[in-house]
């Protein structure tokens, strides 16, 4: 299953760029997850997003297919106003549309009102690691689908997420998400991990 295609329902209204206000943190967190090549490009696809939160039910998320870019700027950016990841609808605006994996990060929010920053990145030294090790894993649903969010449901049925905010997804192929109270956190539990599968891989 490859990355860039949208599948829950969008409701996308183009409107004039973000302010940089809101995507100026998104901005430097990708900027070293760029550098490490856990956002990139591969076989000319793009991968890997980044969001944060803006209020209870509203975040900002890099654009879909900008994988590739060694940099974004405010035309790269998406306002996700609304979504609902039961009705797997999804509104957003800004100056171009949402990564295809927007509705997969909203729902990593309604696990928790604390959760402010959710990251997804691939890199196969990460992935091979997690799988083999003792970590949270969805099952075979795929990426973007309404089983992948019920999964997402299930495995943080009875732990709190911020105790375990990264897991892996098998069928995903490199696929890492993390998340935290903020970026930088959320950041953190990324490459202590990172740093571990290179040392142990
Ligand atoms: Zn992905």
């Amino acid at each position: 299953m490859i990355d860039g295609v949208i599948k829950y329902n969008l409701h996308f209204d183009k409107s004039e760029p973000l302010d940089k206000s809101l995507w100026q943190e998104i901005q430097a967190i990708r900027k070293k997850l760029k550098n490490l090549n856990l956002i990139g490009e591969k076989d000319g696809i793009g991968y890997g997003n980044i969001s944060q939160r803006v209020s209870k039910t509203s975040f900002v998320i890099t654009g879909t297919a900008t994988g590739h870019l060694d940099e974004l700027d405010e035309n790269h950016y998406s306002f996700v106003k609304e979504y609902n990841d039961r009705e797997f609808f999804l509104n957003s605006t800004g100056a171009c549309k949402p990564s295809s994996e927007a509705l997969t990060h909203g729902s990593i929010y309604n696990l928790n009102d604390e959760i402010r920053a959710v990251i997804h990145v691939h890199s196969k030294d990460l992935w091979s690691y997690m799988l083999k090790n003792d970590f949270l894993t969805t099952n075979d649903a795929l990426y973007g689908s309404i089983r992948l969010i019920d999964e997402v449901q299930k495995i943080y049925q009875n732990i709190n997420p911020l105790d375990n905010p990264i897991f892996v997804m098998p069928s995903h192929e490199d696929g890492v998400i993390a998340f935290g109270k903020n970026l930088d956190e959320a950041l953190e539990s990324l490459l202590l991990v990172y740093k571990l599968s290179l040392k142990n891989g």
